[in-house]
Order: structure tokens, then C-alpha cells, then sequence
């Protein structure tokens, strides 16, 4: 088998990877930088699979990553679809109140939004009304002026002809098999590296574990249903959302409009039993399966987030005419004839504190002086990537000086 030398090796081909690619190129632009991706080609799980949403940043604890990088990456991935042509569509976004109880909920993203310094109205229902004539709220809303919406598809195609004319060199179709004393044992034999990047979605707690990270985080796999809307392009004029429950890091059924004008609403967060659980038996293995069901039985029994309640609600949302009925609470004149149509899922790669029995809320990262591995880049690492692949960048820069 062939021995590949590099100096920088990144094991993962989705937007955290290509966007550290590019990051370390620019700041090292002798030194060679290779990556790895199992697929025949970038972007097939999460980065082009997700709701294409660059979110504002409001949603986070102020003390935390995502609050530190979200705002920036936001204005980032703006200007860098607008310098592509990448068509972005600056709908904004409401949030909406279903009742009287959501109304502290409100009132605690306006406050994280002031925390994160992020440009956020809040308005009567009838301004609310002014921005989308559709949308139900209780008393109030919020409105986000810079939640906008992308093709994440379009934006993965781009950053791949970027990083490959910067000089990342890619290697598709090769599938990280475990570590070797100088570098990282593959489907391909193996590739010797200086320092490598663990960005491997869905499995990266997996391939940390080679290196002895990630010893107290497992990744539990939450499904991203769709469903498409058949209502004209326009026919819903900004993005909507619930008010989330801010005990999980998930948002709630809402509205996307995507950077055509058209509307889907999800994604869902149901429970998957293995990680790549798209369609059917798909991706199967049986060994995930095992572990995944083991871990969700305990969180049945004891979990630091209601698992039971959780699972319970998600798992219905599976039938159509449920997910649309929900999307009901949000705007009015849903016919359910024109949301019939089940769109592309994705999976979360959602990690889960073994210790504490905690869904992780934050980015995390670990790593020394020979490997990072970016662990819970889920949303809004998409929004991030620019900043965020800056953020481990300097953090690379540390663990080598
Ligand atoms: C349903 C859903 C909706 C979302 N909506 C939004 C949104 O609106 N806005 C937003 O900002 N974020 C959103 N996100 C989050 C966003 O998509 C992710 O945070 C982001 O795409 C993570 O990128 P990544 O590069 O870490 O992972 P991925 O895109 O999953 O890339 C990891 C890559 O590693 C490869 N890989 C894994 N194992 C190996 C191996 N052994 N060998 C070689 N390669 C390997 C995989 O094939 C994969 O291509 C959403 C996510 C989901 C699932």
C-alpha cells in the first residue's frame, strides 16, 4: 500500500473541514495541506443537508463559542456568497409566541441578543404582521433583521473550487481506518502527517477516540425531517420560528425560506438509531445501533433534559399531517394539500456528555500538540464556518508554538 506525506492532514470533506483547509493554507502557504473524505464527494452529510440558514446569534449563552462565533460568521458567509455570486436571500426572521408562556422565552433572546451584540427588533403582532401577514404571535415578536438563507449545496461546491485552487489537495473516497504512529491509517493505505484535523461530523468522537479524545462525549444522532411546500415562491416573506425550548439545542418546528423564495418546514430532531439513518436501512451497522440504543434507554431512565419527553413529541412528527399541524400554530392558511412532500433529511452529529447525561450545547474542540478534533459542530457551524475555522486555526497555531 502507498505512504502519502502531508504536513496538515484533515480527516472530513463538510464545511468545517474545507473552511480549516483554506484557513490553515492562507496562513502556511508552503506547507502542504491534504483532506480526507469517505464520500465520492464533499458536502453529502450535514453541510449539505442542513436548512441553509445563516443564523444572527441571539440564541446562545453569551459566555459560550457559538455566541463568540456566530455573529462574525454570519457577516463572513455573507460576504463571501455575495463575492461568489452565491445567491443569498436577507429575508430576516420572526420569532414567534404561541401564548402568554412564551413571552419570557422572547424576552430571554432579546437579552442574549444584546449579550451577543446582535441587531434585534422587537415588535408588536400587528408590526409583526407588517413583516409577514401570515405569521400568529402572542402580543409580540421579535424580528432579526440579518437572519438570512443560502443553497448550502452551492456554497460547499464553491468553497471546494476555492480551497482546491488555493492548493488543498482532496482525496475523496478515502475512509480513515484508525492512527498510525506518524499519521492515520486509510481505505487507501496510509497518509503520514505532521498534524491532523479531526472534522468528522458524525464521527468524530469515533476517530478522536484513536487519539485518545472524546473519552466522555458519544455522538447521539438526531434525524432532520423536511417537508416541501408546494405554496408559491413568496407566498411567505421571512423565516419563522418558535419560541425554543431552551433546555435542548434544538429550534423547534419553523418555517425556512430558502435563498429561492420557496418554503419547507423542519427540521425535526428525532432520535436516529444509527448515524447515517437517512432513508430506510441505509448506512446500516449494526455495532451503532447497539450503542445508540443502549445510551437512549438510559436517557429514558434518567437524562439532565427529559429524553422521555424528547423522543415522545419528536417520534410523532414523523406523520405528515402532525409536523404540518404544528407548523399551523405558527401561520395562518396552511393547506395541507401543498405540504405534502418529505425533502432531503439531515442527521445531527448532537453530542452527548456521558458523565452528566447532558446534551452538549456548545462547540467543543480538544487536542495537543499532534491532532484537533472538532467535536459538536452542529447548528450554526454552518453559519460559523468561517469564523470558526479561524477559531481552530489559532487554537492549532497555540498547540505548535
Ligand atoms: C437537519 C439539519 C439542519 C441544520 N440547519 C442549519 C442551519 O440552518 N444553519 C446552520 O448554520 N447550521 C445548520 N445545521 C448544522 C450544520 O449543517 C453543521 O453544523 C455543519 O454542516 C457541520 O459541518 P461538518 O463539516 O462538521 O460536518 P459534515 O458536513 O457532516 O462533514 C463531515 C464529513 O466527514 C466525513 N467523514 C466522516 N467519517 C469519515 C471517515 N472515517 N473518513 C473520511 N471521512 C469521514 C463525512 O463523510 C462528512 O462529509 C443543520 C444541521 C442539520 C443536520
Amino acid at each position: 500500500m502507498s505512504k502519502y506525506q502531508t504536513d496538515f492532514l484533515i480527516i472530513g470533506g463538510g464545511i468545517i473541514g474545507i473552511s480549516v483547509g483554506r484557513r490553515l493554507k492562507m496562513l502556511y502557504p508552503e506547507m502542504a495541506v491534504a483532506l480526507l473524505e469517505k464520500e465520492a464527494d464533499v458536502g453529502f452529510h450535514a453541510s449539505g443537508r442542513n436548512s441553509g440558514v445563516l443564523h444572527a446569534g441571539f440564541y446562545y449563552a453569551p459566555d459560550s463559542l457559538k455566541a463568540k462565533l456566530t455573529r462574525d460568521g454570519n457577516y463572513a458567509m455573507r460576504e463571501y456568497c455575495q463575492t461568489r455570486q452565491i445567491q443569498v436571500n436577507a429575508c430576516g426572521k420572526l420569532v414567534v409566541a404561541k401564548d402568554s408562556s412564551d413571552l419570557k422565552g422572547l424576552d430571554l433572546l432579546l437579552q442574549r441578543g444584546r449579550s451577543n451584540d446582535i441587531e434585534l427588533q422587537e415588535i408588536s403582532a400587528e408590526e409583526a404582521r407588517h413583516v409577514e401577514p401570515r405569521v400568529k404571535t402572542f402580543e409580540r415578536a421579535i424580528f432579526s433583521p440579518t437572519t438570512a438563507s443560502v443553497d448550502p449545496v452551492c456554497v460547499m461546491k464553491s468553497m471546494r473550487k476555492d480551497a482546491q485552487a488555493e492548493g488543498v489537495q482532496f482525496h475523496c473516497g478515502v475512509f480513515f481506518k484508525g492512527r498510525t504512529e506518524h499519521g492515520v491509517e486509510t481505505s487507501q493505505g496510509e497518509f503520514r502527517a505532521a498534524y491532523i484535523i479531526n472534522a468528522a461530523g458524525l464521527y468524530a468522537d469515533s476517530v478522536a477516540r484513536e487519539f485518545g479524545f472524546s473519552t466522555r462525549y458519544r455522538i447521539l444522532p438526531f434525524k432532520g425531517l423536511y417537508i416541501y411546500s408546494d405554496e408559491l415562491v413568496g407566498a411567505i416573506r421571512t423565516n419563522i420560528y418558535p419560541v425554543p425550548d431552551m433546555r435542548n439545542p434544538f429550534l423547534g418546528v419553523h418555517f425556512t425560506v430558502t435563498s429561492q423564495g420557496t418554503i419547507k418546514i423542519g427540521p425535526t430532531a428525532i432520535p436516529a438509531f444509527w448515524r447515517e439513518q437517512y432513508d430506510g436501512f441505509s448506512h446500516f451497522k449494526y455495532e451503532e445501533v447497539l450503542d445508540i440504543l443502549s445510551r437512549q434507554a438510559r436517557l429514558l431512565w434518567s437524562s439532565e433534559f427529559d429524553f422521555k419527553r424528547l423522543a415522545f413529541e419528536e417520534i410523532q412528527k414523523y406523520s405528515k399531517a402532525h409536523l404540518v399541524n404544528l407548523a399551523r400554530t405558527l401561520v395562518s392558511g396552511i393547506d395541507s394539500k401543498l405540504y405534502q412532500r418529505w425533502g432531503r433529511p439531515g442527521i445531527r452529529a448532537q453530542l452527548l456528555d456521558i458523565e452528566t447525561q447532558r446534551l452538549e450545547m456548545d462547540f467543543v474542540l480538544e487536542g495537543d500538540s499532534e491532532s484537533v478534533h472538532i467535536l459538536n459542530a452542529v447548528s450554526p457551524a454552518f453559519t460559523c464556518a468561517l469564523s470558526f475555522s479561524n477559531y481552530v486555526c489559532d487554537y492549532i497555531q497555540k498547540k505548535l508554538h
